[in-house]
């Protein structure tokens, strides 16, 4: 029989209701033929209220006591899942990680996967089972401990089944219908792509576009799973939703394929630091270490043996920013004349497999937003990228303006 693994989120099994609705849904692809894995989220908020009760009862908390509770809300869904198909006649079994097992590093709250067994659920299937319903997000570590993959890590334990199992295809069904040009509350042009490349992706995932957890798409991209990206609130016909695939499958040929935005960003210049061999590290070593999520780096030209160096983090990871930086000073590791903070700025960047074959994206985004009178504070670039940090209060002007500009209105 050929396998199909289908995810559902949050939203898609909030309630009685809609467990049963994505039950129907499942059953269609039953009918098909198809032997179906289901990899379940919590329903939507539950697992916000499970880590909620862990931080009330222990601000600082055990983790391996936190992945035993906020692992739960997936066991719930899923037994209630395949319940809600034997009353359908279609015969399913529900599986917890450790039943599986999905065995995982023990990293707890951010466990990576290193092994999915195929036996135990492969032999239900020889018996006459239609339809495994996995608590997507959580698995065993190897000292016997349940541990968990990070938030939104159903869509990680979704790929990791697809390769593991050899599944035709990674069905992924959210709330939207697919992965959008932009954000389309910022502007109602943004149109639904019917595929994107691995990488493009990639690259949106990890720039705010959250529809899928950013290590699903590495795990895709590297297993080449073929990802879609569905809405399950609406009928489903060949063309629906969004395909994550290799880009030798694109014909397509927009050269930038989406725009995406970051609003809570934060600048920070450290200005006059000593141009020597070690002073990034000195600086960037502490910051890591202080669990701070540094993005874009930039060094400039030094005059007389001292440079500015700036970098970019959320908004809500200054205040560690700013005491790691504190405690290096007054050290004596390194030091600076001044340290300036913006705590108002957002990223908006471009996104294209095109860009590595055609010139001018950069030239062309950097004239867009001259003429609308947009500052550009940093900007970095990759092969397929190219990012602009820029006053908060215009990230959506440059958003619309960049978004006519390249004509993402437009299939290519
Ligand atoms: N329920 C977990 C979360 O909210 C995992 C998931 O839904 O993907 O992060
Ligand atoms: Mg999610």
């Amino acid at each position: 029989m050929p396998t199909l693994v289908m995810k559902f989120g949050g939203t898609s099994v909030a309630n009685m209701d809609r467990i049963r609705r994505v039950a129907k849904r499942i059953g269609v692809e039953v009918a098909k033929g198809y032997d179906v894995i289901v990899i379940l989220s919590a329903m939507s908020g539950k697992t916000n209220e499970l880590v909620g009760w862990v931080e009330e009862t222990a601000p600082i908390y055990d983790a391996r006591e936190y992945d035993a509770v906020v692992s739960s809300g997936e066991n719930v869904t899923a037994g209630l899942m395949a319940l809600t198909l034997d009353a359908m006649d279609v015969p399913a079994r529900s599986w917890q990680g450790w039943q599986v097992p999905v065995q995982t590093t023990s990293v707890h709250s951010a466990a990576r996967i290193n092994d999915i067994s195929t036996e135990n659920i492969n032999a239900k299937f020889a018996e006459g089972m239609k339809v495994a319903v996995v608590a997507g997000f959580q698995g065993i570590s190897e000292e016997g401990r349940i541990t968990t993959l990070g938030r939104g890590g159903s869509d990680t334990t979704a790929v990791a089944f697809t390769a593991a199992f050899g599944a035709e295809r990674c069905d992924i069904y959210t709330d939207v219908d697919g992965v959008y040009t932009t954000d389309p509350r910022i502007t109602d042009k943004a149109r639904k792509l019917d595929k994107i490349a691995f990488e493009e992706m990639l690259e949106l995932a990890s720039l705010g576009a959250k529809v899928l957890q950013t290590r699903s798409v590495e795990l895709a991209m590297r297993f080449k799973v073929r990802l879609r990206v569905l809405s399950s609130f609406e009928e489903q016909t060949e063309n629906s939703g969004t395909l994550v695939c290799d880009e030798e499958e694109i014909m397509e040929d927009n050269v930038v394929a989406g725009v995406a935005c970051q609003r809570d960003e934060a600048k920070i210049t450290l200005i006059s630091v000593a141009d020597r061999p070690g002073i990034a590290a000195a600086i960037f070593v502490p910051l890591s270490k202080a669990g701070v999520n540094v993005d874009m780096i930039v060094q400039n030209i030094s005059e007389e043996g001292r440079t500015d160096m700036t970098f970019s983090c959320p908004v809500d990871h200054v205040a560690r920013a700013e005491s790691a930086i504190a405690e290096i000073k007054s050290s004596g590791e390194i030091n600076f004349r001044d340290l300036i903070i913006d705590k108002d700025v957002a990223k908006v960047s471009v996104v294209g497999i095109g860009m590595r074959s055609h010139t001018g994206v950069a030239a062309q985004m950097f004239e867009v937003l001259h003429k609308e009178g947009i500052n550009i504070k940093v900007i970095t670039t990759s092969e397929i990228k190219i990012s602009v940090l820029v006053d908060r209060k215009y990230m959506e002007l440059a958003v619309q303006a960049l978004h006519d500009a390249f004509e993402l209105d437009k299939a290519g």
